[in-house]
């Protein structure tokens, strides 16, 4: 490696959801690399993009591209607690998080240790005690109960460990909730959830109910929910817990394509270190607290 080495020129980055055309010039030709893959671009030093519709620019020398842009989920101070009775449990006890956009994130940790209290606090289903969170550079807490609503249900996608289809709906009107919810058209809500089972390979099983059908393939089901209406953050609690491990492995090969073709953003709670080691970076929870991050190794081949 030559550290004088520099190369002057533009191109286009696509990063998660981000296409950045960048002006660049780099510390070497393994940056230069690096930066045509997506990947490393420390040595940036002037850029200029557009990632959702916002103009991003002003780039630093050696601050890591993924800083700069607006990440899916920011937490800060984030505390819970819940009165049982006489006691109250601490259920999140400060917690600060940084999702970046595109990424797929592993959260691990004992039962009972704040990982669903934590995810409900993040998708603005359950109000923090205390703390802030951003969705997408979007205050999720201090708005009006519509707006979060609106926020929320534009912004996230859902998968439970146990689906959560509704029994007496077909595969394809479960799939269509999400956006009839948004507003859309019956017609249109039809066609793209039509377009959802398509995508992970149940279009034959768009009348059949829940109980018709396999636990892989409710799974399935709840995966086309999750993405018919194009969130750019799907959260998932357990969502292979009720999965035999060939099941498990398919909804998780989904997930994934989802992750690499539409830089789709994940946050899973998982119990599954096979799960965990998929993910660019596994957070582990104990009693409240994050207390440890790893990222995953960088495959080179990759
Ligand atoms: P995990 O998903 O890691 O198993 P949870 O977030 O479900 O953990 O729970 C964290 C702690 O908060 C546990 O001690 C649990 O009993 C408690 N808890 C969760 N929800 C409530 C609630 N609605 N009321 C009282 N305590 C709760
Ligand atoms: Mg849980």
């Amino acid at each position: 490696m030559n550290p004088g080495f520099k190369a002057e020129g533009h191109h286009e980055v696509a990063y998660g959801r981000a296409v950045l055309h960048l002006v660049f010039v780099v510390a070497s030709s393994e940056l230069l690399a690096d930066l045509a893959k997506g990947q490393h671009t420390d040595g940036v030093i002037g850029g200029r993009g557009v990632h959702e519709g916002r103009s991003v620019q002003g780039f630093i020398n050696a601050i890591p591209f993924r800083e700069v842009m607006v990440p899916a989920l920011q937490a800060s101070g984030l505390w819970k607690l819940y009165q049982a009775g006489d006691s109250t449990v601490e259920a999140v006890r400060g917690v600060d998080l940084t999702i970046t956009a595109g990424d797929m994130v592993a959260v691990m940790g004992p039962s009972g240790c704040g990982k669903t209290t934590l995810l409900n606090i993040l998708s603005g289903i359950d109000e923090p005690t205390s703390g802030a969170v951003l969705v997408n550079g979007e205050a999720l807490y201090g708005i009006s109960d519509n707006a979060r609503t609106d926020l929320r249900g534009r912004a996230f996608g859902f998968i439970f460990q146990d689906f959560n289809l509704l029994p007496v709906l077909s595969a394809v009107e479960n799939v269509e909730l999400p956006l009839l919810l948004l507003g859309s058209s019956a017609n249109h809500a039809r066609q793209e959830a039509l377009e959802a089972l398509g995508r992970v390979g149940l279009s034959d099983r768009a009348d059949h109910r829940p109980s018709e059908l396999s636990g892989g393939q409710q799974q399935r089901v709840a995966v086309a929910r999750s993405i018919v209406h194009r969130p750019s953050i799907i959260l998932c609690d357990e969502p292979t817990g009720n999965l035999d491990t060939g099941t498990s492995r398919n909804v998780m090969d989904l997930l994934r394509s989802m992750n690499e073709t539409e830089g789709t953003t994940f946050l899973i709670v998982t119990h599954d270190e096979a799960i965990a080691a998929q993910c660019q970076r596994t957070i582990v929870m104990n009693d409240g607290l994050v207390v440890k991050e790893q990222l995953a190794e960088m495959n080179e081949e990759e």
